[in-house]
C-alpha cells in the first residue's frame, strides 16, 4: 500500500511541530495541517504573549523599587496598553514566521488548512484527500466558559491578549493558572482586579503553603479575592457587566473574564467517523503510553489528550513518538516530577509532591520551610516575602517535592527538578555548597524541620 506521506500531523502547535520536525529529521515524509497560525496555543495565544505582558507589568515594581536604590524618576511613568499589544503582536508575527521557516528547513510540508479524518490513513482538507501510513492528532484545546446564563459575555484568555483597551475594573472567574496569571498582569498594569473563586482559595492542587503565600502577596498588591463565590449569571447593564453569584451577591466590572479551564479540540475532526475513542466526560482523545489511540495507525499528543496540559509535555510526547516510530528508539514520556511555574507576581515554581499529596500517599515525611524578605526588598522597602519548602521522605531521605513563591522561582525550580529526577536526598541537598548571595541557596541550607 503506498501513501502520499509517512506521517500526517493535524495541528501545528507545540506537540505537532515537535513530532513532525523530529520525524522528518529521520527521513520521514511529513505533512502538517494547520488552519490557524503556526505555533499553537503556547506561541500565539498562551505562554509567550502572556509572559510578554507579565514583563510589562514587572516594570511597575521596577519603577517603585528604584526609588529605594537612589533613583528618582523625572515624572510618574505612564503606560500605554495599545503600544504593548502592538509590540506583542509584532513579536508573535516574528515567531510565526520562525515556525514557518523551521518547518520548511526540516522538510515538513505545511498545508494551511484544517483537516478531518476520513479513514485510518486518510484526511480531507478543502475537498482534497491526503493519505499517510500514520496520522497524528495534535489539535490542542480551547478555553471553556462557565455554563451560566450570560456566560458568553465573558471573554477568555484568547480575547484578553488582544483587548483594544485596558479595563478599569475586571472580574476574573476561576482560580487556576490562567486566572491568577491574568489577575497579576491586569493588577500590575493598573486595573482593579477581582478574582471570583468558587472554592476556598487559589490554585487548588498546589501545596497549601504556596496557595496561602500567593494569596497574601496578591491581596497585598490590591487584587480582591472572593472565595466561595460561584457565578450564577452574567448580564450586561448600561455601563457595566454584572456577575451574580449563587448566594445572590452582585459584582460590577467593565469586563468579565472566564478562566475556568480548557477543553480538547475534537469537534469536526471526524473522530466518530473513524471510531477514535474519546473520554466520555472530557472528550479528550484516549491514548496509551505510546500516545497511540485505539486505531493502530492513529496517534495523539498534547492538550487534545488531556494528560498534562503543558507545552514541554506536548513537545516531549511528540518527540518520543517520532523517536519510537522513525528512529527505532522506543521512548515513553515520564510524567513524574514535571516542574511547573505560575507567572504571577511573585511567581511560583514547583516540582514533585505537595505536602498534602505526600500525606495522602501515606508517606512519612519531614517538612522544611523558610520564609524571608528577599534582599532586593530591603532597600526598596517592598513588603513581600519569599516562601520555599521541601517535602522529604523521612524513611529514605529522598526529596519528594520542592516549592517556591518568590522572585525567580521558575528559574530556580528548573534546576531543582533535575535533582529530584536524579532521586536526590536531603543530605545531598545539604552537601551542596550554596551560591551566595541568592535566594536559591536557601534550598541547600534549610536545617530545621517544621514538621
Ligand atoms: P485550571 O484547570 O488550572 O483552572 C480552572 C479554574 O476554574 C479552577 O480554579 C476551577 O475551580 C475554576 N472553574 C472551573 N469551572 C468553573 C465554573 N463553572 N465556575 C467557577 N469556577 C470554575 O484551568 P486554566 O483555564 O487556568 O488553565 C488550563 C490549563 O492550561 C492549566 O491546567 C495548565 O495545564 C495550562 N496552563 C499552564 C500555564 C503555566 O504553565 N504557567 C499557564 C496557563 C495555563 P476548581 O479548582 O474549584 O475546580
Amino acid at each position: 500500500m503506498s501513501y502520499d506521506f509517512d506521517l500526517i500531523t493535524i495541528g501545528a502547535g507545540s506537540g505537532g511541530v515537535a513530532a513532525s520536525r523530529r520525524a522528518a529529521s529521520y527521513g520521514a515524509k511529513v505533512a502538517i495541517f494547520e488552519g490557524d497560525r503556526v505555533g499553537g496555543t503556547c506561541v500565539i495565544r498562551g505562554c509567550v504573549p502572556k509572559k510578554l505582558l507579565m514583563y510589562a507589568g514587572q516594570y511597575r515594581d521596577g519603577f517603585e523599587d528604584a526609588l529605594g536604590y537612589g533613583w528618582s524618576l523625572p515624572s510618574s511613568p505612564t503606560f500605554d496598553w495599545k503600544n504593548l499589544i502592538a509590540a506583542k503582536g509584532r513579536e508573535i508575527d516574528r515567531l510565526n514566521r520562525t515556525y514557518h521557516n523551521m518547518l520548511e528547513k526540516a522538510g515538513v510540508t505545511l498545508i494551511p488548512s484544517f483537516a478531518r479524518l476520513i479513514d485510518p490513513h486518510t484526511v480531507e482538507a478543502n475537498g482534497r484527500r491526503h493519505t499517510a501510513h500514520t496520522l497524528l492528532i495534535a489539535t490542542g484545546g480551547h478555553p471553556v466558559r462557565p455554563d451560566v446564563s450570560g456566560g458568553d459575555l465573558a471573554i477568555t484568555s484568547n480575547e484578553a491578549l488582544e483587548l483594544s483597551t485596558l479595563p478599569n475594573r475586571i472580574i476574573i472567574i476561576g482560580a487556576g493558572y490562567i486566572a491568577v496569571e491574568f489577575a497579576a498582569i491586569f493588577n500590575a498594569l493598573g486595573a482593579d482586579v477581582t478574582l471570583m473563586v468558587r472554592g476556598d482559595g487559589l490554585l487548588r492542587g498546589f501545596d497549601a503553603d504556596v496557595r496561602s503565600a500567593l494569596s497574601v502577596a496578591m491581596q497585598t498588591r490590591g487584587v480582591k479575592i472572593l472565595t466561595g463565590a460561584q457565578p450564577a449569571a452574567i448580564e450586561q447593564a448600561s455601563n457595566a457587566f454584572l456577575v451574580t453569584t449563587k448566594d445572590g451577591a452582585q459584582y460590577a466590572a467593565d469586563l468579565v473574564m472566564a478562566a475556568t479551564g480548557r477543553a480538547p479540540n475534537t469537534s469536526g475532526l471526524g473522530l466518530e467517523t473513524v471510531g477514535v475513542a474519546t473520554h466520555p466526560r472530557t472528550g479528550a482523545v484516549q491514548v496509551d503510553l505510546n500516545s497511540r489511540t485505539n486505531i493502530d495507525s492513529i496517534y495523539a499528543v498534547g492538550d487534545v489528550t488531556n494528560r498534562v496540559s503543558l507545552t514541554p509535555v506536548a513537545i516531549a510526547e511528540g518527540r518520543a513518538l517520532a523517536e519510537t516510530l522513525y528512529n527505532n528508539n522506543p521512548m515513553q514520556v515520564s510524567y513524574d516530577n514535571i516542574p511547573t511555574a505560575v507567572f504571577t507576581s511573585p511567581p511560583i515554581g514547583t516540582v514533585g509532591l505537595t505536602e498534602e499529596q505526600a500525606r495522602a500517599h501515606n508517606k512519612t515525611i519531614d517538612i522544611y520551610r523558610t520564609a524571608f524578605r528577599p534582599m532586593k526588598n530591603t532597600l526598596s522597602g517592598r513588603d513581600e516575602r519569599t516562601m520555599m519548602k521541601l517535602v522529604v521522605d523521612s524513611t529514605d531521605d529522598r526529596v519528594l517535592g520542592a516549592h517556591m513563591v518568590g522572585p525567580d522561582a521558575p528559574e530556580i525550580i528548573q534546576g531543582v527538578a533535575i535533582a529530584l529526577n536524579c532521586g536526590a536526598t536531603k543530605k545531598q541537598f545539604d552537601r551542596t555548597i550554596g551560591l551566595h548571595p541568592s535566594a536559591a541557596e536557601e534550598f541547600v541550607t534549610m536545617r530545621d524541620k517544621v514538621s
